[in-house]
């Protein structure tokens, strides 16, 4: 069949939107809790029960009525009549009645009566050398009736929506998981990749390039990029530029039972390729030139049903393009409902001059510096440089038609990691007026 290709001029967030409508959520299994961290809920979590499920004490003290003790003061303190202990993981088996006080550790279900806890601190447990009757606790100051006392509900009421579907689930959500109870969780699948990198002039990591060869990086890169975006990537050996190999390695994805098919290389424009010419034998394809620098060539379109996205073979472009159009279509197979990166405004340090009509996605390192965002050139930005991702936490957007970029410029930068930064000392910070709680 000779198919002559039909090139696509498109902005980014047209070819963004032309991958998502050809991608859904995948279906939903269940993983036992500690396998759903990083993954995302299928559907919403209820409580089955408040949280905390009794109220209890959030101090070690003693559990009073908290009208008894409303004079206390350092120097005309009220006495209370010990009832006994409650630890965590107790039951009280008497109530506090007027003029007493019953021990309680943090945690401790209040016994019936008890509406108030008096911290150690304010009572005669602090000073360990005074003198007091036996059996009985004074108590030095007048908590507010209420006081360490963490209501039954008060964090998570039985029956409400905790997390809805389509939450990632990090530490808080495992945590929170946890105490609802949910110890089988609903998760979409992983979307399963399989990754092909095409290329006559390719060969593997072990291996030493002979004349006019080079290592193939992308796979890897894209495979990386892959986990962290939640998928399974499937590592196929690489292709050479023949139609009997292409061929076999799209059979093995399929038969693997490949959600996305990924490869690199051979997707420019212009160029005899084979790559192109099988692809479109096998499936409907689109190739497209994305107004965007690097990665402008890109190709899309379903392989027996299965969606296939064609990156360009320079190992930047691979990357940048995998960031802008990869990640969205495995975020939304696993049903997350933002796709997007965050942006920050960031205060450009270097000089870029470029004629081309392209947005471009300039690798650059950020720095805080005061109350502003540095964006710091990682380097030569040409797209085989592929150290220039080497430091680049974000993607810094210079608009179309912006051919000359000096310092001082103001710009969206994407993000795509947070940098740490080194220790330093701290400037203080103005403590939140909430309740926090003694630990
Ligand atoms: P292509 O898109 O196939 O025309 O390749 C563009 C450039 O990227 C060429 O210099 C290729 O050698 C290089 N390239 C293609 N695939 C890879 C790969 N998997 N790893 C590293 N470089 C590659
Ligand atoms: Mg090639």
């Amino acid at each position: 069949m000779q198919n002559r290709e039909t090139v696509v001029l498109l902005s980014v967030e047209a070819a963004q939107a032309e991958i998502l409508r050809h991608v859904a959520p995948l279906d939903a299994v269940t993983v036992p809790l500690p396998e759903a961290f990083g993954r995302v809920l299928a559907a919403e979590i209820s409580a089955d029960m408040d949280v905390p499920p009794f109220a209890n004490a959030a101090m070690d003290g003693y559990a009073v009525r908290g009208e008894d003790v409303q004079t206390a003061r350092p120097d005309a303190p009220v006495a209370l009549r010990i009832l006994g202990e409650v630890p965590a993981g107790g039951v009280a088996q008497t109530a506090v009645v007027s003029g007493t006080a019953m021990r309680i550790m943090t945690g401790a279900p209040l016994p019936p009566g008890a509406d108030t806890v008096v911290p150690f601190e304010d009572t005669d447990e602090a000073r360990p050398d005074a003198w007091r009757p036996r059996g009985l606790v004074r108590v030095f100051k007048a908590p507010p009736i209420g006081a360490s006392v963490r209501a039954a509900g008060e964090d998570i009421r039985a029956g409400t929506p905790v997390l809805g579907r389509g939450t990632l689930i990090r530490a808080a959500e495992l945590g929170v998981l946890a105490t609802i109870g949910a110890a089988q969780v609903p998760v979409f699948r992983r979307p399963r990749v399989a990754i092909l990198a095409t290329g006559d002039e390719l060969v593997d990591v072990h291996e030493r390039p002979g004349p006019g060869q080079i290592r193939n990086a992308n796979s890897y890169s894209n495979a990386a990029q892959v986990l962290d975006a939640g998928g399974e990537p499937l590592l196929l050996p690489i292709a050479r530029d023949r139609e009997d190999e292409l061929n076999a390695r799209l059979d093995q994805a399929l038969a693997w039972g490949a959600d996305l098919l990924l490869t690199s290389g051979g997707v420019s424009v212009g160029d005899y390729d084979v790559v192109k010419k099988v692809l479109q034998q096998r499936g409907r394809m689109e190739f497209w030139r994305v107004k965007m620098k690097p990665g402008k060539p890109v190709a899309f379109g379903l392989i027996a049903g299965v969606p296939l996205l064609g990156l360009p073979g320079n190992p930047v472009s691979a990357m940048v393009g995998f960031e802008l159009f990869g990640r969205p279509a495995l975020l939304k197979m696993q049903g997350r409902a933002g796709y997007r990166r965050p942006t920050i405004t960031a205060t450009f340090t270097g000089r870029l001059s470029d004629r081309a009509d392209r947005r471009q996605y300039v690798r650059v390192r950020i720095e805080q510096r005061d109350d502003q965002f540095l964006a710091h050139l990682t380097g030569e930005q040409g797209s085989g440089m592929l150290t220039s991702m080497l430091h680049a936490d974000g993607l810094m957007i210079v608009p179309e038609g912006m051919t000359l970029v000096e310092p001082g410029a103001r710009l969206a930068v994407m993000m795509l990691h947070w940098p740490e930064v080194p220790a330093q000392p701290q400037r203080a910070a103005a403590a939140p007026e909430a309740r926090q709680g003694c630990c």
